[in-house]
């Protein structure tokens, strides 16, 4: 069946244009008063809800031990195959008889899943809030251990976007 698409003919008062940048006017008047559902980035930083995945950590003990045993159950739930552990024998005696001496996770290649944290047999490694972590070179975005460790000092405070909010600069892992 054929549709008639009927131009549009202006209306008296519409060649006037007035009316009309008046009614706009009143509109964007109305929208001042009403709460903005956008934010000033990066002034002002999005807080993520609970259960957000993003930036890894790698836990610690409450004397700052590494709570990671090098089991590599991370590793091999990974569908992205990016996270690199080199594992050796544990200096203490406790019972735990390995620890990593390299852990990496390419940023780049990962997408987020948390199946490693889910795999984690040791509640070692966790998904943080961080979203915001970006830089000029492929390597730059492998995060090592050390890297790994840090995002755990700075997250483990509580939320970093509520400080920054609040005015506290907060920067995650140096090397990112
Ligand atoms: S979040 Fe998923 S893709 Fe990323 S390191 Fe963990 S298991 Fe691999
Ligand atoms: S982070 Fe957890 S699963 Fe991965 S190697 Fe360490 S203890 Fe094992």
């Amino acid at each position: 069946m054929a549709v008639v698409v009927k131009t549009y003919e202006p209306k008296f008062w519409d060649r006037f244009y007035l009316p009309a940048i008046l009614k706009g006017l009143a509109i964007t008047l109305t929208r001042i008063f009403v709460r903005k559902d956008t934010i000033l980035y990066p002034e002002h930083k999005h807080v993520p809800a609970p259960g957000y995945r993003g930036l890894h950590r790698l836990n610690k003990h409450a004397d700052g031990r590494i709570k990671c045993v090098a089991c590599e159950m991370c590793a091999t739930a990974c569908p992205s195959n990016c996270i690199t552990i080199e594992p050796s024998a544990a200096p203490w005696d406790d019972g735990e008889e390995r620890y990593p001496i390299k852990f990496e996770i390419n940023l780049l290649r990962c997408i987020y899943c948390g199946f490693c944290e889910l795999a984690c047999p040791k509640d070692a490694i966790e998904l943080t809030e961080v979203y915001d972590f970006a830089n000029y070179t492929r390597d730059s975005l492998v995060i090592d251990m050390d890297g790994l460790l840090e995002v755990y000092e700075v997250t483990s405070q509580g939320s970093i976007y509520t400080r920054q909010n609040a005015g506290q600069p907060v920067k995650v892992a140096q090397q990112l």
